[in-house]
């Protein structure tokens, strides 16, 4: 029987139309706008100033603390402002804008597509490459990957698991990218155990990427220490504590994380990542992006450069179908809205979904049955349909004693209510709400 977590999940109708796509280059658009805050932590501080030129993988904003990532230049040519950008978050956030002259890389910055096979570096040299390139996790999270790496003094790392699982039901850049980059995933893969010091990992993957199953069992068969595992399809599997319990059965306790149960959680666009960063000196500055929706007659898998608008991404699929309602950045269970086109693609932009008007209008709430589905459904052991009640009655003190922090906004609670209550949007609030609260009270 194949594995997967205990507690909750859902299973979201699967969607993955644009799983058969090639990898193509979206061109490079005309100007990018690329925001200095793209992972958790710290915003980065701009070394770069209006008029300013400009090469592919320069440095224009640094790391400002352990937690926050430098960031890199995707084009060539000159910087004509520094300003603030609506991102897809919906928050203003300061962009570097650069106006595209030309396509002139760093000359380090080894070009070519061929596969290489890393030297022997020690678990510090791959550590400085990874934090100077500034690495995050692909998977959305965006936590930055040398932190992840830097294992706390009393922990010990046992296993690194690298997140195949790709459970969103519309996206599909990582599924192709374990299809055209194995090797250099699993090179990856090999190259961040080598930082934690390990020597067993394993590549999660779901059941529904067969061919992908397939493809890595049989090139892994050159990697000593790693393994493939097939995984039953379940929704929120691809969230660190959900897959360390499908791969090896740990149990990550409350406020914890992966790595007291000695585990540690990287995605396979990471691994990739990781192999550029190292072996062909490519900091990241580029990255799949599914461009997909029930009415798009060509959905895509996009290598696209940060800072690239949106719209571009929907332009290069033909435009944006007429019944289009909803533009979502990231899958549908826990992508955001877009309000705006001229957001541009970050390190952590999984997806771009185009929902049509009719399923996109939000469906009549009705009132709580006490069903209790919503309480199945979490996989965090959580009771949404109580954290609602205190999040419209503002008690956030409740809130924090019923754990609403350990929610992993999967939206799992959302999907399953039949009563059409839009559970997580209360819960965002109240976990909003109690992070602040707990803030005060420290200072
Ligand atoms: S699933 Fe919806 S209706 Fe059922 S208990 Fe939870 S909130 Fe109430
Ligand atoms: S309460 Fe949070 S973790 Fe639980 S199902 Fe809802 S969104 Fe997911």
């Amino acid at each position: 029987m194949l594995k997967t977590f205990s507690k909750g999940g859902v299973h979201p109708p699967e969607e993955k139309m644009s799983a058969s796509a090639a990898i193509s280059i979206l061109p490079i658009p005309n100007e990018v706008f690329i925001p200095i805050s793209q992972h958790i932590g710290a915003p980065s501080e701009p070394v770069v100033a209006k008029g300013d030129k400009v090469k592919v993988g320069d440095v224009i904003a640094k790391s400002t603390g352990f937690v926050s990532a430098n960031i890199h230049s995707s084009v060539s040519g000159t910087v004509v402002a520094i300003e603030s950008v609506v991102d897809a978050s919906g928050y203003p956030r300061q962009a570097v804008k650069i106006a595209v002259e030309g396509d002139e890389w760093r000359a380090e910055i080894e070009r070519s597509s061929n596969f290489i096979k890393a030297g022997n570096l020690s678990s510090k040299e791959i550590l400085d490459i990874i934090q100077a390139s500034g690495i995050v996790g692909l998977g959305g999270a965006t936590f930055p990957s040398h932190v992840k790496l830097s294992v706390p003094p009393g922990k010990k790392a046992e296993a690194l698991i690298i997140n195949g699982v790709e459970c969103e039901p519309y996206l599909t850049s990582d599924h192709r990218l374990m299809l055209e980059k194995g090797h250099e995933v699993l090179e990856g893969a090999r190259l961040l155990m080598n930082a934690l010091g390990v020597s067993k990992a394993y590549v999660g993957i779901e059941s529904n990427k067969p061919d992908a199953i397939t493809h890595l069992k049989t090139l892994v068969k050159n990697y000593e220490g790693i393994e493939i595992v097939p995984l039953k399809v379940k929704y929120p599997q691809g969230g660190e504590k959900q897959l360390i319990k499908a791969v090896i059965g740990r149990e990550v306790p409350s406020g914890g994380l992966p790595i007291d149960v000695g585990a540690v959680v990287h995605n396979v666009g990471t691994a990739f990542a990781v192999y550029e960063a190292v072996v062909k000196h490519k900091p990241l500055f580029e990255r799949v992006v599914t461009v997909t929706g029930k009415s798009v007659n060509n959905p895509r898998n996009f290598m696209v450069r940060v800072g690239t608008p949106v719209s571009n991404l929907i332009d290069a699929i033909g435009g944006m179908p007429e019944d289009t309602g909803k533009i979502i950045s990231g899958g549908p269970m826990m992508g955001k809205a877009l309000n705006n086109l001229n957001a541009p693609v970050t390190k952590g932009t999984s997806g771009i979904l185009l929902v049509p008007e009719k399923l996109s209008r939000r469906p009549q709430e009705a009132v709580c049955i006490r069903c209790s589905k919503c309480v199945s459904a979490c996989p965090m052991g959580l009771e949404p349909y109580l954290l609602i009640k205190l999040s419209k009655r503002s008690l956030y003190e409740r809130m924090e004693v019923e754990r609403v922090l350990d929610c992993m906004e999967c939206g799992s609670c959302s999907f399953t209510c039949p009563a059409n209550l839009p559970l997580l949007d209360y819960i965002r609030l109240g976990k909003g709400a109690v992070a602040k609260m707990i803030r005060n009270r420290k200072k």
